[in-house]
This record gives C-alpha cells, sequence and structure tokens, in this order.
C-alpha cells in the first residue's frame, strides 16, 4: 500500500508517498507560500527536482496540485488515487487526550480541535490540511499522528510545573514534549542496533536541529523530555530561547515597554543562537562565523552545547543510568564537533568517542569506541517514515 504522509502548516505542506512495503519514498516535496501565491516542489525517486508556480488560494489547491504531480503522465509515480491507500497526518498538538496515533472521523477531529490553544500556531494548520484531504481524497483512511503523543508516558513528577496545581486542572498547563515521532523512531532504532531488547534499556535521544529537544526513555517510554507545554522550553535552539529565569520576562518588558506577546514573540523568534550571536540562527552560518574569528558565534554554539550536555546529565541522573546516547536531526547528525565537545564532558558516565567512527555526517552507526560504557550513537531521523508505519499500522 502506499501511504501519503502530509506536514501541514499554516502556509507551507510538506508531502512524502510512501510504498509501505518496501518503505520507498515514491516521491517528496513541498508546497509553500500558501495563501499567498503558490510554488509546488515535487521530486520522484531518482529524478529531478521540479518547481512549479501553480495558485494555492487554500491548501484545498495545494493538495489538488500534489496529487496532480503524483499521477502527472510524465513524472508521477502513481496511475490514480485509488493507490493512495491512506493518508498519515503530522499534528503537533494531542493534548492529554492523545496517548498514541488514531483514525481520523469526526469525534478525533472534533478531540484535535480541542487541543487548539495549546498549539494555536500548529493544531488549525494541521486541521485544515485534514480537511482538505477528506474534501479531495473522500474514503481514503487517514490517520493523525501526534508530536506529543510518545510523551504521554512521563510520570506526573516529570510532567507538572511548580505552579499553582488548580492551573494544572483549569487549563491542562503541564509539560507535553514534542518531537515525540522522532524521540520514539530513533530510541527504537538505537535499541536495534545496539542489540538489546528496547523494555531494558535507558536512552537519551538528542534531537538537535533549528528546533532541539532531549528526552529519556527508559525501558520503552518517554519518562522526561525538555520541551515543555509549547515548544519553547528546554535547549537553547536557532531562535528560541530554552530555559531561562521567567522573572526575565517582566524585567525586559518594563525596560523595553513590551507586551507579554511581543516578549513571547522575541522568545520564539529573536533569542536562541540567532540572539546570542546576532548572526544567524543557522549552525552552518554559526560555525563559518565562528572559523572566521567572530566571538559572539562560537559563545552561541559554545552554550547550545553546555545546554545539551546539562540536559544529559539531568536525564542520566533520572535514569540512574543511561546505556546509549543517540545524537539526530539537523545538527546532530552532521556536526561531529558538537557530538564530539558534549561526549568529552560524558567521560565520568564512562562515554568515550571514537573521533575516526564519529566523523560522519547523516549516516547510522554507533560512534562511540567499543570499550565504551554508554553507547553513543549517530541515528538519522526519518519522522516521515514513521508516520507511515503508524499509518499502515492503524489502517491495515
Ligand atoms: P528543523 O527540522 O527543526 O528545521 P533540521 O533538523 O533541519 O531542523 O536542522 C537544521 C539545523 O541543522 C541547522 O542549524 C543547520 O545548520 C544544521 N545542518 C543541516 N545540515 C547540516 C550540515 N550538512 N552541516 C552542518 N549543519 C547542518
Amino acid at each position: 500500500m502506499n501511504i501519503l504522509v502530509i506536514n501541514c502548516g499554516s502556509s507551507s505542506l510538506k508531502y512524502q508517498l510512501i510504498n509501505s512495503v518496501s518503505e520507498e519514498v515514491l516521491a517528496k516535496g513541498l508546497c509553500e507560500r500558501i495563501g499567498i501565491d503558490g510554488m509546488l516542489t515535487y521530486q520522484p525517486e531518482g529524478g529531478e527536482k521540479e518547481k512549479s508556480e501553480i495558485p494555492m488560494p487554500t491548501h484545498t489547491e495545494a493538495i489538488d496540485a500534489v496529487i496532480k504531480a503524483l499521477m502527472n503522465e510524465k513524472t508521477g509515480v502513481i496511475k490514480s488515487l485509488s493507490e493512495v491507500g491512506a493518508v498519515g497526518h503530522r499534528v503537533v498538538h494531542g493534548g492529554e487526550k492523545f496517548t498514541s496515533s488514531c483514525i481520523i472521523n469526526e469525534e478525533s477531529i472534533k478531540a484535535i480541535e480541542e487541543c487548539n490553544d495549546l498549539a494555536p500556531l500548529h493544531n488549525p494548520a494541521n486541521l485544515i490540511g485534514i480537511r482538505a484531504c477528506q474534501h479531495l481524497m473522500p474514503g481514503v483512511p487517514m490517520v493523525a499522528v501526534f508530536d506529543t503523543a510518545f510523551h504521554q508516558t512521563m510520570p506526573e513528577v516529570a510532567y507538572l510545573y511548580g505552579l499553582p496545581y488548580e492551573y494544572y486542572e483549569k487549563y491542562k498547563v503541564r509539560r507535553y514534549g514534542f518531537h515525540g515521532t522522532s524521540h520514539s523512531y530513533v530510541s527504537k532504532r538505537t535499541a536495534e542496533i545496539v542489540g538489546k531488547p528496547y523494555d531494558q534499556m535507558k536512552i537519551i535521544v538528542c534531537h538537535l536541529g533549528n528546533g532541539a529537544s532531549i528526552s529519556a526513555v527508559n525501558c520503552g517510554k518517554s519518562v522526561d523530555t525538555s520541551m515543555g507545554l509549547t515548544p519553547l522550553e528546554g535547549l537553547v535552539m536557532g531562535t528560541r530561547s530554552g530555559d531561562l529565569d521567567p522573572a526575565i520576562l517582566e524585567f525586559v518588558a518594563s525596560k523595553e515597554n513590551l507586551t507579554l506577546e511581543e516578549i513571547t514573540n522575541i522568545l520564539n523568534k529573536k533569542s536562541g543562537m540567532l540572539g546570542i550571536s546576532g548572526v544567524s540562527s543557522d549552525g552552518r552560518d554559526l560555525e563559518d562565523a565562528r572559523d572566521a574569528g567572530n566571538r559572539r558565534a562560537k559563545l552561541a554554539l559554545d552554550i547550545f552545547d553546555y545546554r545539551v550536555i546539562k540536559y544529559i546529565g539531568a536525564y542520566a541522573a533520572v535514569m540512574n543510568g543511561v546505556d546509549a546516547i543517540a545524537f539526530t536531526a539537523g545538527i546532530g547528525e552532521n556536526n561531529k564537533e558538537l557530538r564530539k565537545a558534549v561526549c568529552d564532558n560524558l567521560t565520568y558516565l564512562g562515554v568515550k568517542i571514537d573521533d575516526e567512527k564519529n566523523n560522519v555526517r547523516g549516516e547510522e552507526r554507533i560512534i562511540s569506541t567499543d570499550d565504551s560504557k554508554v553507547k553513543v550513537l549517530l541515528v538519522p531521523t526519518n519522522e516521515e517514515l514513521a508516520i507511515a508505519r503508524e499509518t499502515l499500522a492503524l489502517v491495515k
């Protein structure tokens, strides 16, 4: 069966058509500038990437353009829509309602809508994508795969904040965590590569991309993760501040004459490595600037590493040990200096990195020495494949 995986944002939409038997990506691409003008990128397996301007006033036209590209006589990969057996949708926030993926029907759509105020920028866009697919592909089964679901196994001590309990009761203010599909996929692969039962391992997953989070996965269950009610908490990220003293909000707001909304926007979009360096949010730009002697670019990268080291230490403590540490996502997969700097600070845990094995990009492998007490791995994440697998499991 072919599964169409859709990751729908407010003005963009990423897609992949995956053969669920061979797990091959038959075609992939992206729609951009939805609601503005519209640009489709389409790439069939083994073929060239094509870009075409197609009017996309709404997500329905965007998904229609994707379907037409998939069925295009020359470069298409399917002959008719009947070759799409199911659609898997990435949904950002499942609140406490969703502890796993679910079949999409009117009841689950209503429950997703009820989580909208927890992710006002993301969930409504995800729902628009779901509605557009329902309209264009009636009768094709669809599944929602949530970023938060994997972390729903966290215990109360990990997910409750030190706030009046009534905020949790009234508004469900608590830690949810994100990147769950990636943390689940990477932790499972880690156990497979190491060759030990997943339900007997203590694993720390470092998902380090532009958005970044770390999770503690104990015996196959997420027991803690660095992102919180929203993706703003935890690590210093490309443009997000991560952890800080909450009193800073009022302090800076009063000095700079900013509203709460404005300051939250700064914490999300103008902070993190961009804010510290004043150069860029992108790891590659920062490395170039550092190598050219820019002190603040170096500082931003050092602070990023430092926060990762702190969280690994915290999660090793929470699990009373760690068997494996996995690096994934853009920075985790490509930046060997980061992996080296982090691991060189974990010798107290018995971590020994092998510099030769670590000299690699985006390749699944163990990068610690044979005698390292804790295995360290590079595991490229594959959220689309994980969504396709979840979708298949539910529609079969
Ligand atoms: P997100 O999905 O959160 O947007 P990604 O996982 O794509 O983020 O990661 C983006 C980050 O990964 C950027 O900081 C980028 O510089 C870094 N990155 C991506 N590719 C490379 C590479 N080849 N070398 C170094 N860094 C890279």
